[in-house]
């Protein structure tokens, strides 16, 4: 190698030059030093470029998370509560959070219960209490999970007249059973008391009906020997091209290091 300072050739391993004394490590530094010191701007617009990539990089990385995440989401199809879903890609279902293959459904059926409640109206001089009342559907509804549902019911009545009292039929219970390989597991459509009249009653146990009909078609559907994983489908592929050429271009930009011809007054 040549020496840094006087350009005479020395030996590779030499720590000071033979001729001139100088140590090649140290004088190394102070040119880096006296170069960065002369010429700031170019240096900057450097390492501006490089940051300007290494963010591009990052946030193409943030894109493909997320496009994976959406991938991942869309396979999944729900009808009417987010208790249960189904995946016809990848030939799984989803209830309550627990995954299984389609070849794990053995059954399922409604499961219903209904009741009464008993409402006391007065007459003559009287003071009601009023309570909400009514149940809670349980994610059931899209869009209104936990909604409470049902009107004002008549609470404690204070009369010195005659009171009456009526049953009126609701429905407290709403749900399906599914046999996972001999294993119950409920998706819960409602719990709490709706009166029979009002329409909820019968929309969830539509749904249960949906989510029945669903599962037996699914438990005779066959599970999908292979499937693309997300990462292979073609979106992801194309960031990940995208992520390559952008290191690519990192690279260059790393290489594209300014030099300098550094003052002789310096040397
Ligand atoms: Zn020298």
């Amino acid at each position: 190698m040549k020496c840094l300072r006087c350009k005479k050739r020395i030996g590779e391993e030499d720590i000071y030059c033979g001729y001139c004394g100088i140590h090649q490590e140290k004088y190394q530094k102070y040119l880096n030093r006296v170069s960065a010191k002369i010429h700031k701007d170019r240096d900057r617009a450097y390492e501006k470029r490089i940051r300007k990539i290494e963010f591009e990089v990052e946030q193409l990385k943030k894109d493909r998370i997320k496009e994976i995440d959406r991938i991942k989401n869309n396979r999944w199809e729900f009808i009417g509560t987010k208790s249960f879903s189904y995946n016809l890609t990848e030939g799984k279902i989803n209830i309550n959070g627990s995954v299984y293959l389609f070849s794990d459904i053995k059954g399922a059926e409604i499961t219903r219960q209904d009741s009464y409640r008993v409402v006391t109206t007065s007459t003559g001089k009287s003071k009601k209490h009023i309570s909400l009342g009514g149940g809670l559907i349980g994610g059931a509804l899209a869009g209104v999970p936990g909604a409470v549902i049902g009107g004002s019911v008549l609470g404690k009545t204070k009369s010195k007249g005659q009171s009456f009292s009526s049953s009126i039929p609701t429905c407290n219970h709403i749900g399906v059973n599914v046999n996972i390989n001999g294993f119950v597991s409920e998706i819960v459509l409602l719990s709490g008391d709706v009166d029979q009249s009002s329409q909820i009653c019968e929309k969830v146990f539509e749904i249960a009906q949906q989510i029945v009909d669903k599962l037996r078609y699914l438990s005779k559907t066959p599970v999908p020997k292979k499937y693309l994983k997300p990462e292979e489908e073609q979106s992801v592929i194309d960031i990940d091209n995208k992520i390559e050429e952008s290191k690519i271009k990192l690279e260059d930009a790393k290489n594209d290091k300014p030099t300098y011809e550094i003052p002789k007054e310096y040397l």
